[in-house]
């Protein structure tokens, strides 16, 4: 860890610290939060502070439900907005009262599976590219759709609100540590994305939920709604979670890059990519969770439809960049910022080290533009379609047994359960699209 206990202790007594927020994080993704004082510190600190798991989604029943917290040090970190009070927060594994890992702790989950690529002899390493939207709220501060861009009467103001918000994050973000890579105004009106240096995979999932915390609390600040809602507006872009990723090895080399190979690929890089593509209709569940998940995956939105790669192309699910060396690397295209990070960067993993260990071999690239590919030429080839809803996501994770096995007994049967719920209660809603089609028609 990047701190001891002393240093903490140290630091906490220097900064005047008053609160420490223990956050977690439940199975569907929604961020927790036990928040104590300094005179508990110590306690925290050797791990005894406990909680009722049976109030929290997805856990566990009242039976069993002490949960113990477990901050890991090196998430120490002090909120820069909370003056006149000083705060900070440790992010925390779950643990169960006889002292070991709970399996309904997505964070220990992610944990296991990195744990299985290190003993194939590699480090994940990953680099997201969070995209959002900031929009209007009302007197009481309620969201609309409206957004900066195109609420007439901000229209005239010297100052671009969103453009102010999106740098009151970046700044708070480097504040907290993060090294903020881009920063940018994205396709639709009102959509943003910030994008931070690559971490390995268990602090990249830390960051992605600080990120999104960071974001909502300064857009606020700014009389602005932030949503990671996939897709918010009808006929526009929706807001991806583009995934880059590549395994170093132990002595820190890429592991994707080969000089001699015509693309400039290792043998792990095409395996992994294999099993990148055999297992996505599966892992899509974790990477696409909601029902407004495939919304966003529809043809003409720079959102992939189909299970295909590309050298360059924006359309299909994987895309390589062009950098090589130690920046080569694999950009998976379909996850939003929907997704619990810890269990989607787990899956995708898995399906990669999947590739590996059996030697997957990816279909033949596509060189164009694949939205317009008919139903025959995709036969042709080959090619599938990444699940059209949630329900068939979540079929296809029933019945492929790496994938489960990446997210563990406990949490596919509590997330599928979720998503199950959630699609009947969706299923039976009669939506103003029907009424448009079929009122007068039938
Ligand atoms: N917003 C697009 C998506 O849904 C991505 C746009 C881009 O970054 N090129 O994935
Ligand atoms: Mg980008
Ligand atoms: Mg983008
Ligand atoms: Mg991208």
């Amino acid at each position: 860890s990047k701190y001891s206990k002393e240093e903490i202790v140290k630091k906490v007594k220097e900064l005047e610290l008053e609160f420490i927020h223990l956050q977690f994080t439940d199975i569907l993704g929604v961020m927790k939060n036990i928040s104590i004082t300094i005179e508990q510190l110590e306690k925290a600190l050797n791990n005894e502070i406990m909680f009722d798991g049976s109030s929290i989604d997805g856990f566990v029943r009242i039976e069993e439900s002490d949960m113990y917290l477990r901050p890991d040090l090196s998430t120490f970190v002090v909120f820069p907005w909370t003056s006149p009070t000083r705060e900070a927060r440790m992010i925390c594994d779950v643990y169960k009262a006889d002292g070991t890992p709970f399996g309904g702790c997505p964070r220990n989950t992610l944990k296991k599976v990195l744990k299985e690529a290190k003993d194939m002899g590699y480090i994940m390493n990953v680099g997201p590219e969070c995209e959002f939207f900031m929009f209007h709220t009302n007197e009481r501060g309620e969201p609309s759709l409206e957004t900066h861009d195109n609420a007439g009467y901000f229209d005239l103001a010297p100052v671009d609100l969103g453009g102010n918000a999106r740098k009151d994050m970046t700044i708070t973000l480097k504040q907290m540590g993060f090294e903020i890579e881009a920063s940018h105004h994205e396709v639709a009106p009102g959509q943003h994305e910030i994008d931070f240096k690559y971490e390995d995979a268990l602090t990249t999932a830390d960051n992605i939920m600080t990120f999104k915390m960071v974001v909502r609390i300064i857009a606020q600040r700014h009389g602005l709604h932030a949503t990671f809602m996939p897709k918010p507006k009808f006929g526009i872009n929706g807001s991806g979670m583009h995934i880059n990723m590549s395994l170093a090895t132990i002595d820190g080399k890429n592991a994707f890059y080969d000089e001699n190979d015509p693309m400039q690929l290792s043998k792990e890089a095409y395996h992994y990519l294999g099993g990148t593509i055999k297992h996505a209709k599966s892992f899509a569940a974790l990477t696409n969770p909601t029902i407004n998940s495939y919304k966003r995956l529809v043809p003409g939105y720079e959102a992939p439809v189909l299970i295909a790669w590309s050298a360059s192309n924006r359309s299909p699910l994987v895309r390589i960049p062009a950098k090589r060396g130690n920046s080569t690397r694999i950009e998976l295209r379909n996850p939003d910022p929907s997704a619990n990070p810890y269990l989607a960067l787990a899956a995708v993993l898995k399906a990669g080290l999947d590739g590996i260990k059996n030697e997957i071999e990816p279909p033949a690239p596509v060189l164009s533009n694949v939205y317009h590919m008919n139903e025959d030429e995709k036969k042709e080839k080959g090619i599938e379609s990444l699940p059209a809803n949630l329900y068939e996501a979540i079929s296809e994770l029933s019945k492929d047994e790496v994938i489960k096995e990446a997210i563990g007994k406990h949490i596919y049967k509590k997330f599928r359960d979720a998503a199950l719920y959630e699609w009947n209660e969706y299923s039976k809603f009669v939506s103003q699209w029907e009424l448009d089609r079929y009122l007068r028609k039938f």
